[in-house]
């Protein structure tokens, strides 16, 4: 079975972003850049399953700068086979990134897509849904465990009550959380390998797919600046105030 793992070059997750002075975005310039942290738990499980003979191929799949090629290396280097570059300069959406997704697919015929859950810096939670819903294809959501059983897929859910578990037919569409794995760190010798693993670079028209945006940023702006706290002697002090703000009765 062969698995598609689409990955995005986000802003770093230790970077604390800066909103541009015009309020129209956050500004990248000179800003560090990397794997978004669920896409690095997507690679890893299909690099599991590939350990485990479930897997004969790990197809990693970006949409981006030509930047995006340094994070298609990462996840060569992490153990992926081979890599596909969209390359355009332009934003793209969850829905051109789905609609591209599912011509990727479409060539590919991968058993299993295991995307992240959501990409930290647009924090969309969108693609994956869309792309099952594009392929109409049966999606695991959210999940902490996967489990390949011939040709179903059994995936085991966060959700708010506890852990659901589902089974899908594949191909399917998963999509990772937190607690799915722990990533690996690519080493030295396997990042020098990564370098010679073919990398195909297409671009969005390849596919036919128009990625004009639909949506327009109103405007972007920092979370509102907390107010600076009071130290209190004793309990008894901290009760009083907090009955005079009418916290406690
Ligand atoms: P989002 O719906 O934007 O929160 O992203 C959810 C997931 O879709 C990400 O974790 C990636 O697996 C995938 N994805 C989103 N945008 C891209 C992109 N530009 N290139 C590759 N994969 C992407």
């Amino acid at each position: 079975m062969k698995i598609l793992v689409p990955v995005k070059r986000v802003i770093d997750y230790n970077v604390k972003p800066r909103v541009k002075a015009d309020g129209t975005g956050v500004d990248l310039a000179n800003v560090k850049m990397s794997m978004n942290p669920f896409d690095e738990i997507a690679v890893e499980e299909a690099i599991r399953l590939k350990e485990k003979g479930v897997a004969t191929e790990v197809v990693a799949v970006s949409i981006g700068v030509a930047k995006a090629q340094e994070t298609l290396r990462t996840a060569l280097a992490m153990g992926a086979d081979r890599a596909i570059l969209i390359q355009t300069d332009d934003e793209v959406e969850p829905l051109g990134v789905a609609k591209l997704l599912a011509k990727v697919q479409e060539e590919e015929q991968a058993g299993l897509i295991v995307l992240g859950k959501q990409a930290i810096d647009d924090d969309s939670n969108q693609t994956g849904q869309m792309l099952a819903a594009l392929l109409n294809l049966p999606q695991g959501t959210f999940a902490s465990k996967v489990e390949v059983e011939g040709d179903k897929v059994s995936v085991t859910r966060e959700v708010d009550g506890g852990l659901e578990t589902v089974k899908l037919s594949t191909p399917a569409i998963v999509t990772t959380d937190l607690r799915l794995n722990e990533p690996r760190y690519a080493s030295l010798p396997n990042i020098m390998k990564a370098k010679s693993k073919p990398l195909a670079t297409k671009t969005p028209a390849d596919f036919g797919v128009d990625i004009a945006p639909r949506l327009e940023t109103v405007s972007v702006a920092e979370p509102a600046k907390r107010s600076a706290g009071v130290k209190v002697a004793d309990v008894d002090e901290l009760v009083a105030k907090l009955k005079s703000m009418g916290v406690a009765a």
